[in-house]
């Protein structure tokens, strides 16, 4: 399935091409356990539809999920409840603000504009601890490990959630704001506490990469062979991912790279190639709009030379 590339051949040069290649990008401060990372950190692999797995770099690093848990969200909502309740509560449609606004609901006063954006995330949260309560996180985490594969489960990284915990004003602004207007009709500060506790899900990148071939390949994973979601659940989430995630930068990044993908400020991208590979890549410098520097470049490389667009 990997067409006879030489894939290991592939990803080392595009590490070591591209590993550097963080100009003008910071990593993210706002959450002060992330500001620890190291930046040099450079991690690449990718996961194709027969169940190989191939990674180059600093490829034992762990990293938070942030941001990419909203792919694992969105994945466990639309099992659990359905397209509709889903679809009730969060639209569908790509957002010009950055991912923590409160602008748009506000002027609006309507539900959030899709579901990787914070105030969507925090809704699908929300109706997933109202439904599953004390349970919810160990499930959470049981199916993020069948998507990625992990042998021996995810798991949360504590002082990452105490931290994002403890300085989430802006969330908590969010949420508060969502409940008082109705479109959060769950419990604030545990909808919020879920939320936190799925972005600080530790992962490497093989297991994002695991991650994406399992959407890649309409919900089955390759590696497992285990039916993770339905085929309509891949095909949803892949299609958001396309449109909004990459912040307010995804319409540059469908130029660039042209692939359904979703970042998080850890600085990794997860990335599900519909009927080739899942990829993923870690380098924490951001630029302005959340997204790694080096990740986008090393993806748009990539991109090209496995002809990910298929053409
Ligand atoms: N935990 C982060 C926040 O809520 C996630 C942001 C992101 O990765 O986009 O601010």
């Amino acid at each position: 399935m990997n067409d006879g590339l030489n894939l290991q051949g592939i990803l080392d040069r595009t590490a070591s091409d591209c590993r550097t290649m963080t100009g003008g990008g910071r990593q993210a401060t706002y959450i002060p356990e992330l500001a620890k990372t190291d930046t040099a950190l450079f991690s690449l692999s990718a996961a194709t539809l027969d169940g190989s797995v191939f990674s180059s770099g600093d490829s034992d690093s762990l990293f938070s999920m942030q941001s990419m848990s909203k792919v694992v969200a969105l994945s466990f909502a639309l099992e659990i409840f359905g397209h509709d309740y889903v679809f009730a509560r969060v639209g569908m449609e790509p957002c010009s603000e950055p991912f923590n606004s409160i602008m748009k609901l506000e002027m609006t006063s309507s539900t959030p504009l899709n579901p990787f954006i914070n105030s969507g995330s925090i809704v699908l949260a929300g109706m997933i601890e109202d439904r599953l309560g004390e349970r919810a996180i160990d499930d959470l985490l049981k199916f993020a490990s069948g998507m990625t594969g992990r042998r021996g489960g995810l798991k949360v990284n504590e002082r990452v959630y105490m931290s994002e915990s403890s300085t989430a004003d802006r969330n908590r602004a969010l949420a508060y704001f969502m409940h008082s207007v109705g479109t959060l009709p769950f419990g604030v500060e545990e909808s919020l506490s879920l939320y936190f506790k799925l972005c600080s899900i530790d992962v490497r990148t093989d297991d994002l990469a695991v991650m994406g071939s399992t959407l890649a390949n309409a919900g089955l994973n390759p590696v497992t062979e285990e039916r993770m979601i339905s085929i309509d659940t891949a095909y949803t989430v892949t299609g958001l991912m396309s449109v909004c995630g990459l912040y307010d930068e995804s319409g540059e990044f469908a130029v660039k790279v042209g692939v359904p993908a979703k970042s998080g400020v850890s600085g990794g991208i997860v990335c599900a190639a519909p009927g080739r590979m899942g990829l993923a890549v870690f380098s924490p410098p951001l630029d302005k709009g959340g997204n790694s520097v080096a990740g986008v470049k090393a993806l748009s490389r990539l991109s090209r030379e496995l002809k990910l667009r298929g053409m």
